[in-house]
């Protein structure tokens, strides 16, 4: 499919209005685009930096319509937008990149599993689990630890607990808010990485290198770039990354989580259609990062390099560590950015810096 360009001069509509829009805006910016942003929170780190923004709840239609009418194309920023405010806005004739039957997929992770097993490629053991009675019958399938999350609306780990020998799975249940869920076998992964791919309107792929994420309490705290895989498992991590691209036929950004295992193999964790978390160095150590990738593909652009000019470290400013910008800003070799966010909470991202060393040999 090729589509035409939607020229700088236009808008850009962006479903969310987190850190994640906000970066996508500054990028829209830079090439001569405007973005508007839908969001149902007042004083979104992404409208501080938007044309416009309607407040409204996801599933107001009127909203939908007002927004679909001040914008040319739709990406998102947020991978549990409703599916039927998408399909709602493509009705309409906007197009949305990437669209409703990506975001299905993405939003379910029984859904997600399948698709990555049906291409090919690895994944934890799992099982869809309705109800509380299919847990205990699972549970002894599966055996422990296992890890058992809701399969919708999860992220940062919420929705989801370890079940180790002694844990009550009905206490578990509970914990997650008795929603169908999905039980996975434990990984005892030697690392998480995760491969960024932007896919352009005419299939284009381009990758980032793959990165190493350390998390803390479940939210990422810190992301190594490059992983410190071999060239093999990089190589074999980004061709999966872009056989799901492509097998989806997106136009946009995928972030694909991964376990790489003591044994060497790759699992796939989670698919988030958008920008990542773990992509944010890609503003300062490549020629384009990947808020202006993501712009490219919508607007049916030639995508950009993917390569970086240096390795990079990048830390999430998590609550209170936010305060500390000031220390950061001192440092020679680091970039401070900050989300406009002003209430601190505890484990809210608020920032993130990058640390940027001279690039190494590897890849
Ligand atoms: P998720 O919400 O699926 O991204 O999970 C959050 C974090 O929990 C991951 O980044 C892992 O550190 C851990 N985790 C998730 N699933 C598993 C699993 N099946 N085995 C071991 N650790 C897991």
């Amino acid at each position: 499919m090729t589509i035409a360009a939607i020229s700088p001069g236009s808008t850009i509509g962006i479903l969310g209005g987190g850190q994640l829009g906000r970066m996508t805006a500054l990028a829209a910016a830079e090439l001569g685009y405007s973005c508007a942003i839908l969001t149902p929170e007042a004083d979104a780190p992404a409208s501080q930096v938007s044309a416009l923004t309607i407040v409204a709840d996801y599933a107001d239609e009127a909203a939908l319509a007002k927004f679909a009418g001040a914008v040319d194309v739709v990406t998102l920023e947020f991978e549990n937008v409703p599916v039927e405010a998408v399909q709602f806005l493509e009705s309409l004739g906007k197009p949305v990149r990437p669209g409703s039957r990506i975001l299905a997929v993405a939003q379910d992770r029984v859904a997600e599993k399948d698709f990555v097993r049906k291409l090919g490629g690895g994944t934890a053991p799992y099982e869809a689990v309705d109800t509380l009675k299919a847990l205990i019958p699972a549970l002894e399938r599966m055996g422990r630890p296992a890890v058992l999350k809701t399969r919708r609306m999860g992220y940062d780990g919420r929705g989801q607990r370890i079940l180790k020998h002694r844990d009550n799975p009905v206490e578990a249940w509970d914990a997650i808010g008795g929603k169908p869920a999905i039980l996975e076998g434990f990984v005892n992964f030697n690392r998480e990485i995760s491969v960024i791919v932007a896919r352009g309107a005419d299939g284009t792929t381009r990758s980032y290198v793959p990165v190493e994420n350390r998390h803390r309490d479940h939210i990422l705290a810190e992301t190594i770039v490059p992983a410190p895989i071999s060239r093999h498992l990089a190589d074999q991590a980004e061709a999966l990354a872009a056989r799901i691209a492509h097998a989806l036929e997106l136009v946009g950004l995928i972030a694909v989580e991964m376990f790489v295992t003591d044994d060497g193999r790759i699992l796939v964790n989670e698919l988030a259609p958008r920008p990542h978390n773990s992509g944010h160095w890609t503003i300062d150590a490549c020629l384009v990062s990947q808020f202006e990738q993501l712009v490219r593909a919508v607007c049916g652009l030639p995508l950009g390099s993917p390569e970086r000019h240096a390795d990079a470290t990048m830390i999430n400013l998590l609550g209170a560590d936010a305060y500390r910008w000031a220390d950061f800003l001192k440092e020679p070799n680091a970039r401070v950015h900050l989300y406009g966010k002003n209430e601190v909470r505890a484990g809210r991202k608020m920032g993130h810096v990058t640390r940027l060393t001279a690039r190494g040999d590897r890849r």
